[in-house]
């Protein structure tokens, strides 16, 4: 089980912001800007490219409105989105909001972020989201 399936499982806690039957959204322990959600697929897969083509698409769907969800609650320019996948071995869409080009930078990440403001960021997103 990886750590993201006891996260959704709520074994691990987490900033959630938005779910489905088949996907979860939740706020990076480690964000590179405020409202730095990680999207991922209930059902485990390692690498993102193996998930089956109908799979992807309505995981992208999903992505899609939790990014609508943050531009709302989070002031930004866009919202962009990575993957990476190197750390975490179960598949996961970073969606970050940005206002410059170097607020993708992942070496780059919030000193110490505050609980409570990651708390009331997620509320905010949460609040936003539309299925
Ligand atoms: P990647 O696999 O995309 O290289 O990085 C994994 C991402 O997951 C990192 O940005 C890291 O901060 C985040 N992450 C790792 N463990 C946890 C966790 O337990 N909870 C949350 N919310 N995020 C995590």
């Amino acid at each position: 089980m990886t750590i993201f399936s006891k996260i959704i499982a709520g074994e691990i806690p987490c900033y959630k912001v938005a779910e489905n039957d088949r996907f979860f959204a939740f706020l990076d322990i480690n964000p590179v800007n405020w409202g730095h959600t990680l999207v991922v697929p209930k059902q485990e897969t390692d690498y993102i490219f193996d998930i089956d083509d109908e799979q992807i698409g309505a995981m992208m769907q999903f992505a899609k409105h939790v990014a609508e969800a943050i531009k709302v609650a989070v002031p930004c320019r866009k919202v962009g989105m990575a993957v990476i996948g190197l750390e975490v071995p179960h598949a996961h869409i970073h969606l970050i909001p940005l206002q410059q080009e170097g607020d993708m930078d992942f070496k780059n990440k919030i000193a110490d972020p505050d609980p409570a403001r990651m708390k009331q960021t997620a509320e905010e997103i949460a609040r936003a989201f539309r299925n």
